[in-house]
């Protein structure tokens, strides 16, 4: 990246954090009128003691002092509802747009294909959603009321100082800087040291991420002491670095408090001196003093903002970095619907590759009618998941085109083919939540009637009303609660609820001992009535009735053509069959 590059970078992601405050404008300046109100009273109490000391109580002006001392409790009273109202509301106003960049990234992350999830991890995808986001809410109202109340505050004190007195102030220009760069510095190496804790903290986290996920596979190996001592290695690691932390942070404050105490002294030693030559009154130091306690609080804030800014910014560009991958597969300019589908597929010389350096599939080409069954089988690792995976655009070919009622993929929207495509796999994700939203995600817009039409249809019915919460019972975050054969057939009355008039089967009873793909079977011939299926199938028995049978191998596609057509060959798939067959036997 070259110099103005990088800085045109930089200015985009400050106008793109800036752009967050747009929604919540009227917040932000209630937010810092209210601080720039509480500046203003923070600068004028020591003008307004002094005037007390010096002018009234001399003058023995005891009504106007009493009157003074009134003014400034109404006008404390007033400060404290101004500080509720920076605290609360300028909290309200960081937490909305963390949320709202939560929900940008969300969002995003929703529509990035199965390339970019090939590449990430689960876990980090969640720290950054969630952990690099923290911070930012921090950032968002206490950066700009920081800097605006601290700058206010140190100008108007210093112009006060000045006025009153330019020689005690320049104890206050020589030794200001001094603390200034030791707060910097400290707070950076404080910022570090909770980077560094985060990062064990994310690696804890990932430990017990993928320790809950495999537990049941370390207690079936009675690994769990391989597991405990694993999680202790990082959580030694996270204790040793959080203790770090506190030790920066201890000479932080301990340096701190040295360094404001002995400005104090300084300020009396030197003030004193000036009054003994009569080059000050008492009434003016006491009011530097003031001065002094109000200026420490705005030097704290200031370097409190530059750590803040540092880890709030750091975890903005990591955002920024996720938003800006654009995903790989999205709607073409001028892409419209794919409306009224027959289910005509056809694959026109299509090569494909995940890597680009092993060819999955290489000029391949089939016709499927509407209607009609296709089956897949070969060896494992052949490429018939990823052929049918070409056909809802989760991933996208190399060279080649596929059409569907003679419209290219590419030319339709996502969302419409996917919508008119079915997947059952092996593997059945069901969501947190219970039966009935899980058979309803085949369709969001479903009946109650249409649910239990689709279970009936996917032959679980009599199993869910047979169950104490019927339709509301819970399946686990895995649908743990479930068997694999109960689980299939809930996958499949989605597909019953979506109706689409293409089916991808893909190994969806491989998983099942052969009584209950028997079973199953019958709710999957029945899915595919009417429809173009593509079916991979395990059990060469299934797909016997195919209209079109391909083998594919490593090779690519090796032989084509029916059940029988295969059989009279006596070529891969005969041997397969036959193998089958004899195992079966
Ligand atoms: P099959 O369904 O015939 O068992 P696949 O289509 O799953 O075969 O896999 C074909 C080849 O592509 C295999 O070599 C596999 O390792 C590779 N492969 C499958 N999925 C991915 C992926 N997401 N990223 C990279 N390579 C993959």
């Amino acid at each position: 990246m070259t110099q103005s590059n990088k800085k045109q970078h930089k200015k985009g992601k400050l106008a793109r954090f800036l752009s967050y405050y747009k929604p919540h404008l009227p917040l932000f300046l209630a937010d810092m009128t209210c601080a720039t109100l509480i500046a203003g009273v923070d600068v004028l109490f020591p003008m307004a003691s002094r005037h007390a000391l010096y002018q009234l109580l001399p003058n023995k002006d005891y009504g106007s002092f009493f009157w003074l001392m009134g003014i400034l409790v109404i006008v404390y009273v007033i400060r404290s509802f101004l500080q509720y109202v920076v605290t609360y509301f300028g909290h309200v106003l960081g937490v909305r747009m963390e949320a709202d960049m939560r929900r940008d990234l969300f969002s995003h992350i929703q529509t990035l294909s199965f390339r970019f999830f090939d590449k990430s991890r689960t876990g980090q995808l969640i720290s950054r959603v969630v952990g690099d986001l923290f911070e930012i809410a921090e950032l968002a109202h206490h950066g700009p009321e920081d800097t605006f109340i601290s700058a206010i505050t140190i100008i108007g004190s210093f112009c006060f100082m000045v006025t009153m007195n330019w020689k005690l102030t320049l104890v206050l220009v020589v030794v200001i800087p001094i603390l200034l760069v030791f707060t910097l510095r400290k707070r950076l190496s404080m910022s570090k040291a909770s980077k560094e804790v985060k990062s064990k903290l994310a690696l804890i986290n990932a430990d017990i991420e993928s320790s809950i996920s495999g537990v049941r596979v370390a207690q079936a190996f009675a690994n769990e002491k391989h597991e405990i001592d694993k999680f202790n290695d990082g959580n030694t690691k996270f204790k040793t670095s959080k203790t770090y932390y506190y030790k920066v942070m201890a000479e932080y404050q301990a340096g701190m408090e040295f360094i404001t105490r002995i400005l104090n002294v300084v300020v009396i030693a030197v003030g004193g001196a000036l009054i003994m030559i009569g080059d000050m009154d008492i009434a003016t130091l006491i009011t530097f003093l003031l001065f002094v306690s109000e200026f420490l609080q705005p030097i704290r804030r200031l370097t409190a903002f530059m750590e803040q800014y540092s880890s709030g910014m750091a975890g903005f560009e990591r955002m920024i970095e996720l938003m800006d991958t654009p995903p790989d597969i999205a709607d073409s300019e001028g892409a419209t619907p794919l409306k009224d589908v027959r289910g005509d597929i056809r694959f026109d010389d299509v090569t494909f590759t995940y890597d680009g350096d092993v060819t999955v599939l290489s000029h391949v080409n089939l016709d499927i009618k509407h209607g009609q069954k296709l089956a897949l089988v070969g060896p494992s690792g052949g490429g018939k998941s990823t052929l049918c995976q070409l056909i809802p655009r989760f991933y996208e070919p190399v060279s080649g085109s596929i059409t569907i009622d003679g419209r290219d993929i590419k030319d339709v929207t996502l969302s419409s083919l996917r919508e008119n495509i079915g997947i059952v796999q092996q593997d059945v994700f069901l969501f947190a939540g219970t039966i009935k939203e899980n058979i309803r995600y085949g369709n969001l817009n479903a009946t109650d009637d249409e649910v239990i039409e689709a279970a009936k249809n996917a032959e679980i019915h009599d199993f869910i009303i047979s169950t104490p919460d019927g339709y509301d019972t819970y399946v686990g975050e895995r649908g743990i609660m479930l068997s694999g054969g109960q689980k299939q057939r809930v996958s499949i009355a989605r597909i019953f609820l979506r109706n689409p008039p293409i089916l991808i089967l893909d190994e969806a009873t491989s998983a099942l001992d052969t009584e209950t793909e028997e079973k199953i079977q019958d709710a999957l011939d029945r899915l595919s009535e009417g429809r173009t299926s593509l079916v991979i199938a395990h059990r060469l028995s299934t797909i016997k009735n195919a209209d079109e049978i391909i083998v594919i191998d490593d090779e690519g596609i090796a032989e084509r053509g029916t059940h029988s057509v295969l059989m009279e060959k006596d070529g891969e798939y005969a041997t397969l069959y036959k193998a089958q067959f004899a195992v079966h036997e």
